[in-house]
């Protein structure tokens, strides 16, 4: 089943916890000259046209980055990621959101290499177009699970895996957590990032204590929810699971995190944490 659109939510408070992470990983990949490799198993479109039909649907952006972008002298990581949309938007108006092809690939250099899947016949060819240059990016139509197995390790031996799948198929929980352990066990110093959506508390436990008795170590847990997740449907919020993540990022998580949860919420129960699934 392929019915899930990324397009209806860019931009939103979800997109924008998991991009500022998506940054804060590779603006610490690039502190170091060696080549990095960057897998996205779920990359989607590229790039969010947010006056089109979909996006303009339920207008999720409106209450994400484009309320972001009202402020000023906000948090480092925050204003790594504004930098990277305002890049996008050279003439001041918010026409397109980043996705985490585009977000990789404002710090990539010419050394380091993307690998990117996306399994919808429809968004793979607009995301092949987007990368063009086959030595930079290499963009395929298959199924990011697999692609742990068969792109890791990866020769640059330094690399940052995101996995960032729909949830619109329930197997979605099982196959996020066998693939990170394919892919560890193949390439156990890189860092992984999965997102996950905060739908209701127990769901999202599950996944958690999944991870956890992986016993994979270096695990550390950012989650943003900006709304009470016991009482209304629908998504309250969203969190990332991050292994061997870069040293700074849970202080970078505490600081910014106080700040992007009050702007962002939509009731008193909106809250975030920042903490070890496993430590090192
Ligand atoms: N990572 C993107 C971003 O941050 O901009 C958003 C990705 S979206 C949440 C999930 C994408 O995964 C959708 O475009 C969907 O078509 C695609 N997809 C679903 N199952 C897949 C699979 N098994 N392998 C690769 N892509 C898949």
């Amino acid at each position: 089943m392929l019915s899930y659109r990324h397009i209806y939510h860019a931009g939103n408070h979800a997109d924008i916890l998991k991009h500022i992470i998506v940054s804060e990983i590779c603006k610490h990949l690039i502190k170091k000259d060696t080549p990095f490799f960057y897998l996205d198993t779920h990359a989607g479109i590229g790039q969010y046209p947010l006056d089109s039909a979909q996006a303009q649907k339920n207008k999720e952006f409106q209450s994400g980055i484009a309320r972001l972008l009202e402020e000023d002298h906000l948090p480092d990581a925050i204003e790594s990621l504004l930098d990277i949309v305002r890049d996008m938007n050279p003439d001041n108006k918010l026409a397109f959101y980043p996705g985490s092809p585009k977000i990789v690939d404002y710090y990539v250099r010419q050394k380091d290499k993307l690998h990117l899947c996306e399994l919808h016949p429809n968004d793979y060819p607009v995301l092949a177009a987007l990368f063009p240059n086959k030595r930079k990016a290499n963009v395929v139509k298959d199924n990011g699970f697999d692609a742990v197995k068969s792109m890791l390790p990866p020769p640059q031996k330094r690399g940052f895996v995101l996995m960032d799948p729909p949830y619109e198929v329930k197997k979605d929980y099982q196959y996020v957590v066998q693939a990170l352990q394919d892919g560890h066990k193949r390439f156990p110093q890189g860092s992984y990032a999965i997102w996950y959506p905060v739908l209701n508390r127990k769901q999202a436990d599950n996944l958690l204590r999944a991870v956890e008795t992986t016993k994979i170590r270096n695990v550390l847990l950012v989650e943003m929810t900006i709304r009470d997740s016991e009482k209304e449907r629908g998504m309250a919020g969203s969190g990332m699971i991050i292994v061997n993540p870069p040293w700074t990022l849970e202080k970078e998580a505490n600081e910014f995190l106080p700040v992007l949860t009050k702007l962002l919420a939509e009731d008193a129960h909106a809250d975030f944490q920042v903490s070890w699934i496993t430590p090192e």
